[in-house]
């Protein structure tokens, strides 16, 4: 084996694969078979990968400069992914990279059955390709840019371009960015959030021992305690799906944000996670619940987050500037109509300036939005009127009367029997319909009256006729206030 008589000077942030396509160019070698040979001592297939193999036999070719796992943490996206995974199984990922078979690789990461592999591109941003070629004379591929769901530059916030190697090659023709034709990766829907998702995975890929004590910390689940998704210790898992729906809609219209689109059950598996967590899945789902970079920032685990009691627990008003205080405090009175938690930098004052927030929140009560409450009395007073004219409806009926009954007026009134079942909402409707209820005898009265006056009967006619005509078969009259009933009419038998 022989050592590299060369190598590249590694830009900041700059994958292998980019390094072994400038090697490339500086050896002029003609091939890429000759250039895996010289740089891994065989041929790699996984040079262009973000998780390549071979890096063993590289390590020993560049000397004691560039240990495996150097070259793993600094080129390689393996450190998105270290927070998500146990020791035993990072370890075991390092070990295939140094190795020359990386089968297996990807599945026990989680990423072949994420599906976010099919929509691998390499990606580029136009703004990184110029800035670079002025400040290190070449353009280079950024490792950041390549993680699964950096739709745009965290740098400049610009949308990045997915490079199309030319007649159908792959990444062996060893180009770097913008030596190829590039489409956007995204277009217009959803650049805010991704923007923040690239700031937050660019954060992650160089902070992993932070993003891992905010996975250990179950920062995502302290974040659902704050805004009510928590209840007696369990996720509310419906009021969550529904509160989702409506942030999935913003989302960014690059391919592999589909993959989460169509249910929200991977967003329960990141909850409570059996395998490994996609580090795309954990900071998407961080935007979904309105965290942004700064809370990841400052986040402390509960433990110590939520005591009060912890000496000194203030100190970190201290390492905070007044001018920052006040900037915050402004923002946070500023944003009207949002509860407390909801506001911008509420997890930042809780930090920094906890005994203001109290006397601030305390001062400033949420005041929820008041639903119009329903006016009983208006109500009642406008039944009561319904039933008044339901009243004279049934009495004042051609043809043969109607006795006055509850059925009859309810039957008139907009809302039926209803009200008769909240006796404390319609008082005086309920009293108006036992006053208005016509008795037996004064409904038989009506009846012989109208019977009187339709058939022409007078105090001549035999009783027993008058109640035929009238329509009674018990009377509730007496006999003489049927003759004096007949005798109000003109009419002759
Ligand atoms: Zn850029």
């Amino acid at each position: 084996m022989e050592s590299l008589l060369f190598f590249p000077q590694p830009f900041p942030d700059e994958s292998l694969y980019s390094l072994a396509v400038r090697y490339h160019r500086l050896a002029a070698n003609r091939s890429y078979r000759l250039k895996s040979q010289e740089l891994f001592g065989t041929y790699s297939r996984t040079c262009g990968s973000i998780l390549p193999c071979c890096l063993g036999a590289l390590s020993q070719r560049l000397g004691a400069g560039y240990p495996v796992v150097d070259l793993i943490e600094r080129f390689t996206l393996l450190p998105l992914y270290r927070p998500f995974v146990d020791d035993t199984k990072y370890r075991a990922s390092i070990i295939t990279m140094a190795g020359s078979d990386g089968t297996g690789l990807k599945m026990s990461l989680g990423i072949t059955a994420s599906r976010f592999l099919k929509h691998a591109s390499f990606r580029y941003c136009d703004r990184c390709v110029r800035e670079d070629v002025l400040k290190f004379g070449s353009a280079y591929w950024h490792r950041t840019h390549q993680a699964a769901g950096t739709c745009i530059c965290p740098h400049h916030g610009e949308v990045l371009h997915a490079l199309i190697f030319p007649n159908g090659a792959d990444w062996r023709c060893m180009l770097l960015p913008a030596e190829a034709g590039g489409t956007p990766v995204i277009h217009s829907l959803g650049r805010t959030a991704a923007r923040s998702i690239a700031e937050m995975q660019f954060w992650g890929l160089g902070h992993p021992r932070e993003v891992h004590a905010l996975f250990a910390g179950n920062f995502l689940r302290y974040r659902l305690d704050e805004m009510g998704f928590i209840k007696s210790g369990r996720i509310r898992q419906q009021l969550l799906a529904a509160f989702l729906a409506s942030p999935l809609l913003c989302i960014p219209d690059a391919t592999e944000f589909q993959e989460m689109t169509s249910s929200t059950d991977w967003v329960f598996r990141v909850l409570r996670p059996r395998g490994v967590v996609q580090p795309l899945k954990f900071y998407f789902l961080c935007w979904l619940l309105g965290l942004d970079l700064e809370q990841l920032k400052l986040f402390r685990p509960k433990a110590d987050y939520l005591s009060e009691d912890l000496p000194g627990g203030n100190h970190a008003v201290n390492a905070a500037s007044e001018g920052d205080i006040e900037e915050r405090r402004s923002a946070f009175c500023n944003s009207a109509n949002l509860k407390c938690h909801e506001k911008p930098g509420y997890l930042w004052l809780y930090r920094h300036d906890r005994e203001w927030l109290k006397q601030y929140v305390s001062a400033h009560p949420f005041i929820r939005p008041q639903t119009t409450l329903i006016d009983w009395e208006v109500r009642d007073a406008d039944l009561a009127r319904e039933l008044m004219v339901a009243n004279d409806r049934i009495m004042s009926a051609e043809g043969k009367p109607h006795k006055v009954t509850r059925g009859a007026l309810c039957g008139l009134v907009a809302n039926g029997h209803d009200f008769l079942r909240q006796p404390n909402h319609f008082p005086m409707s309920i009293a108006l319909v036992d006053d208005l209820l016509e008795s037996t005898h004064d409904y038989q009265v009506r009846k012989i009256k109208w019977a009187a006056k339709t058939y022409l009967l007078s105090e001549r006619c035999a009783i027993s006729v008058v109640y035929r005509f009238a329509g009674i078969r018990v009377s509730q009259v007496s006999d003489s206030e049927v003759i004096n009933l007949l005798r109000g009419g003109e009419h002759l038998c």
